[in-house]
């Protein structure tokens, strides 16, 4: 079994590639999964930097993992050995009140978080409580199926759960070239919006059109909001954090909402709170999906297929210098990690 270790926060510190002899042994509730690909999220890279510092070291970073199950605790009912699946964050309890409203990745009672407490996905064996998993279609390659619970499931969720957007409103996505503003425009434009998407480099122009946008507004500092395209927006989907944050909400309708998922920096946002008081806007915090959003997300799939951006693929071996470079920035998709081939 090959993984990948996270063992000092900092980036002058280097991932570390370990192979076990032994594969872990699912009990209980628990599965055993042959990983085929795991996704690289920025979450993945704010753990890294000690950012979350309940994070215990050392763990094994990674929660956009999609494979097949090769073993199944005593107790797990809901899947079968043979079966591909997908992760969530992490289980849920299935008790508690967030759980009992349908709210279950909010699950109060969730320990076993991917990447974060408990060893995830870039690595060849995995191991979730069945709750934490998804049905992840045949169909679909490794590499796009990573991204069907992370950027997209979130995104989905964020769009039309959280900040419930219709047909005929006006979606502003910021960061539109990364994985998960590529998710948000396709997801807004399905869902009937028209879309304007932020990039700082024209060269993302024209993939953008194709996957929706009705505009693209190309922007290389953070004044977008001085752009007439990008007036009177209903929801923003923020995909980048502080750089953006202002601007974004001053694209906003009166009575319009701001979804945040972006958190590039640790900078903190100062905000004007007579704003937001007198143009009553709604900011909200995105978050994972759930098994069913993923499932909904899927069906849509089904019935016309999204387009999941890949911007390269690397072997668990280089994941360090995988996450260097979505640390960079730029980048068009999600970077995947696969197992190393003589893993
Ligand atoms: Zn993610
Ligand atoms: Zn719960």
């Amino acid at each position: 079994m090959e993984r990948v270790r996270l063992t000092e926060f900092g980036w002058e510190h280097s991932l570390v590639t370990e192979t076990m002899l032994e594969l872990p042994h699912p009990t209980g509730q628990q599965v055993l999964i042959d990983v085929e690909a795991c996704g690289i999220c920025h979450l993945d890279l704010i753990t890294r930097e000690g950012r979350l510092p309940f994070v215990p070291l050392p763990v094994t970073l990674g929660h956009e993992a999609v494979g097949r199950i090769t073993k199944i605790g005593d107790d797990v009912s809901e899947f079968s050995v043979g079966d591909r699946v997908g992760t969530l964050y992490r289980e849920t309890c299935g008790e508690c009140s967030q759980c009992t409203v349908g709210d279950e990745s909010l699950c109060e009672a969730a320990s076993h978080v991917l990447g974060v407490l408990a060893d995830g996905g870039y690595a060849s064996q995995l191991l979730m409580p069945q709750s934490g998993l998804f049905r992840v279609p045949e169909s679909l390659p490794p590499e796009h199926a990573a991204q069907l619970h992370c950027p997209m499931g979130t995104t989905y969720r964020d769009l039309k759960v959280l900040a419930g957007v219709r047909r005929g409103q006006r979606v502003l996505v910021t960061g539109a070239n990364g994985g998960c503003g590529a998710a948000g425009v396709q997801i807004a434009s399905r869902l009937g919006a028209e879309v304007i998407a932020v990039v700082r480099d024209s060269r993302h122009v024209e993939s953008l059109l194709s996957l929706g946008a009705s505009r693209v507004v190309v922007d290389p500092g953070s004044t977008f909001h001085k752009n007439p395209a990008a007036l009177a927006i209903d929801v923003v989907l923020d995909t980048v954090g502080p750089p953006t944050f202002n601007s974004s909400l001053r694209c906003l309708r009166r009575g319009g909402t701001l979804v945040v998922i972006g958190n590039v920096d640790p900078e903190r946002v100062s905000v004007n709170l007579g704003y937001l008081v007198t143009s009553a806007i709604r900011v909200i915090g995105g978050s994972g999906a759930t098994r069913a959003e993923v499932e909904e997300l899927c069906a849509l799939h089904e019935e016309s297929p999204f387009q999941f951006l890949v911007a390269s693929v690397f072997p668990f071996s280089e994941a360090d210098q995988a996450q260097r470079k979505v640390k960079a920035g730029g980048l068009c998709g999600r970077v995947v990690l696969v197992p190393s081939p003589t893993a």
